[in-house]
């Protein structure tokens, strides 16, 4: 059963993954808001203002209803900085993510989505083997815990592609491999959103990438100044595809990109796209030694 410092913390990080899940499926953050209201603005074709009008409406409507914005309440998805201090073992702390999800998805009600991936048997309450899936970072030197809810939505996760690139091919064939998955992908992930793209490591490490990149609040930039340019660049050429909101054409295919890396091998150029749609939900809760939680909208 652990000391009793662990069963309080064990049980701060179960709370508040609960009320994590539940927080990021009915409130979006600032930065995305901010950016749904800047591609209004900027919208000039017919069809993609309406669209962009009736998300605004969609959000306003959740709001005044403490309801979600979105039915799909996804696969939850937590990441997990975790200091070299912080006296809970990350076995822990993953089983008390699990029982927060269960426990909001019970309680709440909310929709499960879990099923098994061969009989696809429903497991009910939003959980199953391996999931939710907890991304982990270890932090030197710091005895906190940082916890973020990214609830992902099947209809963007469908829309997810790794290719395997020509390493002589260089950074023109991660453009084009780039362009020709969100063009391909059209409304299918409820543009416009965040495009996630990793590159570099392995063929798993890419995809890791792309899925934390999506999880960055909106129009943050990669310390990298050559990677900053390119997600500029990437953002640029999307936008200007015509795909627009919902596929149905416009000015805003996409609100950004956000582009991890990592090195490779010489003769690796693992490229992986993944989407986040416009109801980028996420939320944080950091998690202090001594148990208390403070939430954040903005992290
Ligand atoms: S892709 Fe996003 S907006 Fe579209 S249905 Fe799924 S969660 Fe909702």
């Amino acid at each position: 059963m652990g000391t009793a410092t662990e069963r309080t913390l064990r049980q701060a990080v179960e709370d508040a993954a609960a009320e994590l899940y539940v927080w990021s499926l009915k409130d979006i953050p600032s930065d995305l808001r901010d950016a749904l209201g800047a591609a209004l603005e900027r919208e000039t074709h017919k069809v993609g203002r309406r669209i962009l009008e009736t998300i605004h409406t969609n959000v306003a409507v959740a709001d005044e209803g403490n309801r979600l914005v979105c039915q799909d309440t996804g696969i939850a998805v937590y990441y997990a900085r975790v200091g070299e201090r912080f006296p809970l073992h990350p076995a822990r702390i993953e089983e008390a993510l699990r029982e927060g999800t269960r426990r909001a998805t019970l309680d709440h009600p909310l929709r499960s989505n879990t099923v098994h991936t061969l009989t696809r048997k429903p497991t009910g309450d939003n959980t199953g083997h391996r999931i939710p899936h907890v991304h982990w970072e270890f932090v030197p030197d710091w005895d906190g815990l940082d916890i973020k809810c990214v609830p992902k939505g099947s209809g963007s996760e469908n829309m997810s592609f790794l290719k395997m690139l020509v390493p002589a091919d260089g950074v023109k064939a991660v453009k084009r491999f780039v362009l020709d998955s969100i063009v391909g992908a059209g409304g299918k992930p409820c543009p416009p959103g965040i495009v996630g793209v990793g590159i570099g490591g392995s063929a798993d490490l890419a995809m890791h990438l792309a899925k934390e990149a999506i999880a960055r609040p909106v129009g943050t930039h990669n310390p990298d100044p050559d990677v900053a340019r390119l997600e500029r660049e990437l953002c640029d050429l999307l936008n200007e595809t015509g795909v627009g909101p919902m596929g149905l054409g416009g000015d805003t295919t996409v609100l950004s990109v956000h582009v991890e890396q990592a090195h490779t091998h010489i003769t690796l150029n693992p490229v992986a796209v993944n989407y986040q749609c416009w109801a980028a939900r996420r939320a944080t809760a950091h998690v202090s030694a001594g148990g208390e939680v403070a939430m954040d909208r903005d992290a």
